[in-house]
């Protein structure tokens, strides 16, 4: 068998793993990226960058019936139709353009990039299995696990035919006429709203009483009204028995005891994602596992020395900022540079219609952490902006201590606020206070001076309200 050796090999080509290598490339650390299947892993081929542009679609379609139905706009518009072969070879074209960049980074870094399967042999050796050829046998000194994660099957309707995971979704053959969705998480609420306004029926069976679970109810809300109003059909509290073409889904309402079934021609089943730790030989390592996920600590090191993990592979959030930030961070230590992994937070944005964003705590979370703080919130429907958008549902909420005034969260509800992510992010990293955001100019009109205009609110001096 053919032998090399580098200094750092890693396993998996996603954000996580391409962005570490290319770091390690750029401060000259010998790399190796081994990837069995596309270079930028879930996220650019199967997930972030494929949902959005699908959104994006639903949405310019939606609009477009929306104006055909009567614009107070006065924009004319009749009978608009979807070519869902060509939107799928869009959405393939940027995908394509994105995982092409990504190739082009690495070289330029000098990464070298194996395409291949890996299987570890022991915490310094992998065996990487080309598509043809001959395996290589590859000897490091630092390994680092990028592997990500897979969806969650269930086990009375495994994926393949009707039942479709989120890569099937994100590729249909056709727009079906009932989609019936197992899951109000993110991916069953941003594809279930995007279907929607493809123009399918379109029904959300949720385990829980609440969808989005993860977000407090207040910021939900509005989503919950966005649903309801779309003409989705909601089923909280119910559990999915399996599925038959005849009848559709079997689903249960535990509560109530009552059992029924929903017609459907296709089923995405959307209700989470496991960290792939099986079928490469990572047991052999027998690293130390925190459930499902592989152990960390704040270096994203593993329980083995020069041993290294982030991304999905390491539990939640399941997000590709976070696993980029954690490449970046490893391939920074193995250059020799002190770093720790320890944000202050991870944003995370639902791309649901309207949009949600957290950053950092929510009041719930800091009165549980004991903080003795206040919120304020400033609603869309006062910002004039938010009004020439025809956008004026949600709000802006922030939370701050009370003696200091140290903003400590921040949570927006509303259509366009994920691009508010990044003020909300910068201004708790760089430490600032209610009067910082509150006395910045921002610009008009803006959907921005709501942030500006919640500050002011929590501290008692809201000029449009
Ligand atoms: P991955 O992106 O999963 O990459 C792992 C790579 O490792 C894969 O390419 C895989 O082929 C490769 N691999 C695995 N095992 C081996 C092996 N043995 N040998 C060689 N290669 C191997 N996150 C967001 O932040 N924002 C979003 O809007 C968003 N939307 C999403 C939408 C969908 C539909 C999905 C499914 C996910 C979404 N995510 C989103 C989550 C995001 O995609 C993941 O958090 C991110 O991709 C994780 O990056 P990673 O590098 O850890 O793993
Ligand atoms: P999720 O964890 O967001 O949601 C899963 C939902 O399914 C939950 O509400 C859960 O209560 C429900 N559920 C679980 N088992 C069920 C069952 N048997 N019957 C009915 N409901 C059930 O998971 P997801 O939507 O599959 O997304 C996976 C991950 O991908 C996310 O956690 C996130 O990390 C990532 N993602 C992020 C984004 C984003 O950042 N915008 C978008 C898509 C995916």
């Amino acid at each position: 068998m053919k032998e090399m050796t580098t200094k750092l090999l890693v396993i998996g080509g996603g954000p996580g793993g391409y962005v570490a290598a290319i770091r390690a490339g750029q401060l000259g650390i010998p790399t190796m990226l081994v990837e069995g299947a596309s270079l930028g892993g879930t996220c650019l081929n199967i997930g972030c960058i494929p949902s959005k542009a699908l959104i994006h679609a639903a949405e310019e379609f939606e609009r477009a019936r929306h104006q055909a139905a009567g614009s107070q706009l006065g924009i004319r518009v009749s009978d608009p139709q979807i070519d869902i072969a060509q939107t799928v070879r869009w959405k393939d074209g940027i995908v394509q353009r994105l995982t092409g960049g990504v190739g082009a980074l690495l070289r330029k870094a000098s990464v070298q990039v194996h395409k291949g399967w890996a299987e570890i042999e022991d915490g310094k050796t992998v065996i990487v299995k080309p598509p043809e050829g001959e395996p290589l046998r590859v000897r490091c000194e630092h390994l680092l696990l990028a592997t990500g994660s897979t969806p969650v099957e269930l086990p009375s309707m495994p994926f393949g035919g009707a039942i479709w995971s989120s890569t099937d979704a994100l590729s249909p053959d056709v727009v079906p006429k009932r989609l019936v969705v197992v899951g109000a998480g993110y991916i069953g609420l941003e594809l279930g709203m995007a279907y929607r306004k493809l123009g399918v029926e379109v029904t959300v069976v949720e385990a829980l009483q609440r969808v989005l679970p993860t977000y407090d109810e207040e910021l939900t809300q509005p989503v919950l009204d966005a649903l309801q109003k779309s003409g989705i059909v909601l089923h909280l509290g119910c559990s999915v028995q399996g599925w038959d073409a005849e009848h559709g889904v079997h689903v249960r309402n535990d509560a109530r005891a009552e059992e029924f079934a929903l017609p459907a021609d296709r089923v995405l089943v959307a209700v989470g994602r496991r960290p792939r730790t099986a079928g490469f030989g990572l047991e052999s390592l027998q690293l130390d596992m925190a459930g499902r996920h592989v152990a960390i600590d704040a270096h994203c090191r593993t329980s083995m020395r020069h041993v290294w993990a982030i991304g999905d592979i390491t539990g939640e959030p399941m997000l590709a900022h976070r696993a980029m930030a954690q490449g970046e961070c490893v391939a920074e230590q193995i250059a020799g540079k002190n770093r720790r992994f320890e944000p202050m937070q991870i944003p995370a944005v639902c791309f649901t219609d309207p949009e949600v964003v957290v950053v950092g705590k929510t009041p719930g979370e800091a009165r549980a952490a004991g903080l003795d703080c206040i919120d304020a919130a400033f609603p869309f429907s006062a910002n004039g902006r938010a009004m020439t958008l025809e956008a004026t549902g949600g709000f802006v909420r922030v939370v701050a201590r009370r003696d200091n005034h140290l903003i400590l969260g921040w949570q927006a509800v509303g259509q366009g606020v994920a691009e508010l992510a990044a003020a909300f992010t910068q201004s708790i990293e760089m430490g600032a206070r209610l009067e910082d955001v509150g006395h910045t100019i921002h610009a008009h009109p803006t959907l921005g001076e709501a942030v500006q205009e919640a500050a002011l609110r929590a501290l008692g001096q809201a000029l449009h309200i």
